[in-house]
């Protein structure tokens, strides 16, 4: 798929001056919930209207959403206050019933990206739309996999598209309850820069205090939009009430978010300056968290040596590590001079941390 500028039509379309806001809550849950909310959005920054209709659940015996009946909820919202409506679709039932009752933008979810049969069978299902659709970062950190459900879309001759990132799962238990990795949508965004980029910090967060820090990341990204799960009353959300916020809060946030308007050249380089700048924060917060991790490592070697008696440097081994950063690195356009530095460093530090564990 070469960059199509066709793509990016539908967004312009909306003439915002700030990033395009999705809104609304994880689940339709009652037709007084679905409208008090869209209510209480429709003079905010908000211009569409998310509501899970049927929830993809990891485990069986959670909330699995309304069902169809919920469109008709969705489509009184679009009635009773302007907002468009959105919501998922995870196969060609869904599609069917979502077409009927008039939904603006559909969306695929992380659960279905990874599945091209069940992608394929939604742009089938779509093919000639004029809806938007947007297509959710698979689970697992695979930009093709992500590319390849646009793709489809696009040969089923559905030409109003974008993407939403939403983190990816990870084993690993950290602060997030879906890592964003960040890479991943810049590097999609510098292949295909005219395909619109949607921001989900509510599902890469997974609680509420941190929403606000990954949204200002995604904006100096230059993000085209946000979506973010908003709830009349979070903490009784029947799904992912942990990560959900009030619309008052949601207005507080986009207020107090720093926005980056395109308007001339000087703040197109500053613009791009500041991407840049924030693509090189999130790689050496990456080289960090790699070298904590083979520290780590190091000690656990550490260990096993003073368990063995063993002396902490082994020169043979560390001669042939050597040898082969030198050729990878040249690979990468690294220097020797550079790498032998660097590999030094890295060394002397889990020398001083071994020596620590077997001296203890
Ligand atoms: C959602 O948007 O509520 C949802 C289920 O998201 P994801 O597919 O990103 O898990
Ligand atoms: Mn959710």
């Amino acid at each position: 798929m070469e960059n199509k500028k066709e793509m990016k039509k539908w967004l312009d379309g909306f003439n915002l001056n700030h990033p395009l806001v999705i809104g609304g809550p994880c689940s339709a849950e009652t037709e007084d919930q679905v409208l008090k909310i869209a209510h209480e959005l429709k003079t905010t920054d908000v211009s569409i209207y998310r509501a899970g209709i049927w929830k993809p659940r990891t485990r069986p015996g959670m909330f699995e959403g309304v069902g169809a009946i919920g469109l008709k909820w969705l489509e009184k919202v679009k009635k009773e206050t302007g907002l468009l409506i959105a919501t998922e679709v995870a196969n060609a039932s869904h599609v069917k019933l979502a077409l009927q009752h008039d939904i603006d933008v559909l969306w695929i979810g992380a659960r279905s990206t990874v599945s091209p049969f069940i992608v394929q069978e939604i742009a089938d299902a779509l093919r000639d739309t004029n809806k938007i659709v947007l297509v959710k970062n698979p689970v697992n950190p695979d930009l093709s996999l992500w590319l390849g459900g646009i793709e489809r879309l696009y040969s089923a001759n559905i030409k109003n598209l974008g993407v939403i990132h939403r983190g990816f799962s990870t084993y690993e238990k950290t602060k997030y309850r879906n890592n964003p990795e960040w890479q991943l949508p810049i590097e999609l965004q510098n292949r295909f820069p005219d395909l619109p980029l949607i921001c989900d910090p509510s599902h890469i967060a997974g609680r509420r205090d941190i929403l606000q820090d990954i949204s200002q990341t995604a904006l100096d990204l230059n993000f085209d939009g946000l979506m973010i799960e908003t709830h009349i009353n979070p903490d009784k959300a029947w799904s992912d009430a942990a990560q959900q916020i009030t619309p008052k809060v949601l207005v507080k946030m986009m207020e107090d978010l720093k926005m980056r308007k395109v308007t001339n050249e000087e703040i197109d380089y500053k613009n791009s300056l500041n991407t840049l700048r924030t693509q090189i924060d999130v790689i050496d917060h990456g080289l960090l968290d790699t070298l904590g991790k083979r520290m780590k490592v190091a000690i656990e070697i550490g260990n096993l040596k003073k368990k063995k008696n063993v002396a902490v440097l082994q020169t043979k081994r560390w001669n042939e590590i050597l040898g082969k950063m030198i050729l990878d690195g040249e690979e990468k356009g690294l220097s020797e001079e550079f790498i032998l530095r660097m590999f030094k460093a890295i060394h002397q530090e889990s020398i001083n941390h071994q020596k620590k564990v077997i001296n203890s």
